[in-house]
């Protein structure tokens, strides 16, 4: 950890009831860095992404944002100060067209349109798919189509942090590698992602830095390329025996 980092956990635990979901959780986020958290099914991926947007209540610990303790602050404030979540299962509005998703994704209603706008026509740019169905609405998109425009609603409140839940989840393969070639674009546009997943190989490809929750804690953590390669995570994440 240091100064310099974008966002800091600190010993984070969340407990929903008797249930101690995310224990003890430490880990740093640096300016530009993709990091991925994988795990299985219950791990606490979720729990700790939606701690860091705010949606949960830490038991102990704390998340700094730009060395900002986040502690007093509210979910839709984290906003504000450059957090935006693409949450688990997308989401979207569906009887909302596509462009209205992404207007209701920019932060503050005080904007000017022009802002708005400017903003619409640069997402249209790395989201064509989205452009050509921006009067369509969003529930009669295909299932990787309303992935994007979950991704492109987040993107909407220009954060400096992206917060990207399970964005693989029940997509088909070829759908699931367009997803990835998005967040490699946004990675290579200087946007720090912090991506949960439970498409272990895809994920370690396309990030820096991973970090393995079991159970709720964090039992591996390591470059995304050496954990591709790590025999523990090849037997238990890859199925590769
Ligand atoms: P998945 O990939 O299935 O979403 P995950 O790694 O994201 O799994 P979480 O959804 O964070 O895991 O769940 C972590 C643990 O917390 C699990 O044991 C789960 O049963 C429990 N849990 C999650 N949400 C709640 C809730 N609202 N109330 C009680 N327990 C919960």
């Amino acid at each position: 950890m240091s100064q310099h980092d974008l966002l800091t956990l600190d010993a984070v635990h969340v407990s929903y009831g008797p249930v101690h979901a995310v224990r003890d959780v430490s880990m740093a986020v640096a300016p530009g860095e993709v990091v991925t958290i994988i795990g299985a099914n219950g791990a606490g991926k979720s729990t700790l992404l939606n701690a860091i947007a705010g949606l949960r209540p830490l038991a102990s610990g704390r998340i700094l944002l730009g060395g900002r303790d986040l502690g007093p602050v509210p979910a839709h404030r984290r906003v504000g100060l450059g957090l935006a979540l693409s949450p688990e299962g997308r989401r979207v509005f569906p009887d909302q067209s596509v462009r209205d998703n992404l207007v209701l994704g920019a932060y503050s209603k005080r904007e000017g349109s022009r802002q708005v706008e400017a903003r619409l026509a640069h997402l249209f740019e790395l989201f064509p798919r989205l452009k050509e169905r921006r009067q369509q609405a969003a529930g009669t998109l295909s299932g990787g189509e309303q992935q994007m425009l979950a991704i492109a609603r987040a993107l909407m409140s220009e954060p400096s942090l992206l917060l990207l839940d399970e964005p693989s989840l029940g997509l088909a393969p070829m759908v699931v590698q367009d997803i990835f070639r998005i967040i490699r674009t946004l990675r290579d546009l200087g946007l720090t992602i912090v991506l949960v997943e439970q498409m272990a190989s895809e994920a370690l490809a396309a990030a820096d830095r991973a970090y393995v929750l079991e159970t709720g804690r964090i039992t591996i953590t390591g470059r995304g390329r050496d954990l591709l390669s790590d025999p523990r995570i090849r037997a238990a994440y890859l199925g590769v025996h």
